[in-house]
């Protein structure tokens, strides 16, 4: 099939560079192909900013040429992988001869030896990775599509090329590969390749943790996220990847009271938070953990039923380890996470009694520039299936938002830091770092936000007298 006569149109969109490509690869005699999520992308109509060109010989050799011409040195070269790679502007585009791949049982890196266009189709993970077009002159253009891969796309259907059995077996990492494009472009996953997956959900353990985290997060930032926590779920991977998360699921009924099932009732904010997290991945990280410590402070009495008390404190104190062990950063995003987690409650708590200045002066100062995504969490965190019950929730909420306004407004909270600090205390009293400094400069601050003195620095250093008074730091 000539790719400009199929009803796809000219998917050569980067037409330089495949021309480019096509002349040099003449030249040296060496077929070369579009190979992968290009081709893929171009059908779809996503935007692509990597392209994969697959060559009967040197991939190196037809990078340095083609980079040449182009005019868009260096080469950036992978030798143990044979692999090359140049930019064109915002394009990067990746050389490799194309090769046949045999696989060890406990390594996902394969025994590679060069082969043909169809062995290197048939080492692709998807129906809908392997289709090729051709950059030859003598049929330049032309659509290779071995696996019917441009059905499946139509069908929005993931599908492995061989028996998916020996697909995921070889190489796990297309498990969490499968799941994410589920996720990225709304497919499902044909039923004997998602069998496949459960069968071979046990292999993912030969999988180095930042490959699989990079591919939980691609789930995450999908558009559809709930989609692929439930498909990891259902496979068997969630327990293996993500236990903590997996133990959400599950409800418990005792005298006949029950809890909601905080896996589904999580998925449920994280789909609400969607629209208002486009590529911010910490705050649906947030949205993910934020009942995480659930399973964990679960209890049961007969007046009141199941309590889950105290499960954002721990929630929050369970955030490092959890990023610790998938190799997320231990960075001011992590710590991001965990205070969204631990302050979840919050807002909602102010709706429930009569909110006073001092509640959400501290509200304020606890959450800094970060309030606007703690109230989207919070907001997102109402998922009562009660329509009346939701909406008396959302117009509480809308006028604890509109008082925090009037609030900062007047206060400027937010970024305020007390008056007077641990060094002038220090200095002030000719004392070295101590306890009493710490319980001095948090008592000059709750003093403030709870209203008792005046944001000024007379009234600060007044109070410290008094407050170092009373626990002896001078003399009554
Ligand atoms: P994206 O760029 O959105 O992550 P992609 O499908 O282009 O998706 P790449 O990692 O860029 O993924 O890989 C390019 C191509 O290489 C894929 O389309 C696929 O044909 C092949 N490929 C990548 N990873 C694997 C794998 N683990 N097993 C088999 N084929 C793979
Ligand atoms: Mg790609």
């Amino acid at each position: 099939m000539n790719i400009s006569e199929n009803k796809y149109g000219d998917l050569l969109g980067s037409e330089k560079i495949f021309k480019t490509i096509s002349n040099v690869a003449g030249k040296i005699d060496q077929q070369a192909f579009v190979i992968g999520g290009y081709v893929r992308d171009q059908i779809l109509k996503r935007e692509t900013k990597d392209i994969d060109i697959v060559t009967l010989g040197s991939g190196i050799e037809l990078a340095k040429k083609t980079a040449k011409v182009l005019n868009c040195s260096p080469v950036k070269i992978f030798k143990n992988f044979g692999t090359a790679m140049i930019n064109v502007g915002e394009i990067e585009v990746q050389f490799v001869g194309a090769r046949k791949e045999s696989y060890r049982k406990n390594s996902r890196n394969p025994v590679v030896e060069d082969g043909t266009i169809e062995e290197d189709q048939n080492r692709r993970d998807f129906t809908i990775n392997a289709l090729a077009i051709s950059l030859n002159k003598k049929d330049y253009g032309e659509f290779i599509d071995p696996f019917n891969g441009t059905q499946d796309l139509n069908e929005k259907v993931l599908k492995t090329p061989l028996d998916p059995d020996i697909t995921f077996s070889d190489d796990p990492l297309r498990m969490m590969r499968a799941i994410r494009f589920s996720s990225q472009l709304d497919f499902n996953i044909e039923s004997s390749t998602l069998k496949a997956i459960q069968k071979n959900a046990d292999r993912i353990s030969i999988v180095a943790q930042e490959r699989i985290t990079e591919e939980l997060n691609k789930i995450i930032l999908s558009d559809q996220p709930s989609k692929g926590f439930k498909l990891l779920e259902e496979t068997g991977l969630l327990k293996l990847i993500f236990l903590e998360f997996q133990l959400l699921k599950g409800v418990d009924i005792l005298e006949g009271k029950s809890h909601k099932d905080n896996f589904y009732h999580t998925l449920k904010v994280l789909d609400n938070i969607l629209p208002y997290s486009k590529g911010n991945l910490w705050l649906r990280w947030a949205a993910l953990l934020h009942d995480i410590a659930k399973p964990n402070t679960k209890r049961f009495n007969t007046k009141q039923g199941w309590t889950f008390h105290g499960h954002e404190d721990k929630g929050a104190r369970m955030v490092p380890n959890i990023f610790r062990k998938l190799k997320l950063p231990l960075d001011h995003q992590m710590k991001y996470v965990q205070k969204l987690v631990l302050l979840h409650l919050r807002p909602i708590s102010l709706t429930n009694e009569s909110i006073t200045d001092s509640a959400l002066r501290r509200l304020l100062f606890e959450a800094g520039n970060d309030l606007e995504d703690l109230m989207t969490l919070c907001q997102s965190d109402i998922t009562s299936k009660n329509k009346e019950k939701k909406i008396k929730y959302l117009n509480r909420f809308e006028q604890v938002k509109k008082k925090l306004r009037d609030l900062e407004d007047r206060d400027k909270i937010k970024n305020w830091q007390p008056p007077i600090g641990g060094k002038e205390i220090m200095e002030t009293f000719n004392i070295k770092p101590c306890k009493e400094v710490g319980i001095l400069k948090e008592s000059i601050k709750n003093a403030i936000l709870d209203g008792i003195i005046k944001n000024s620095y007379q009234e600060a250093y007044d109070y410290l007298l008094i407050k170092a008074k009373e626990i002896g730091i001078i003399e009554k």
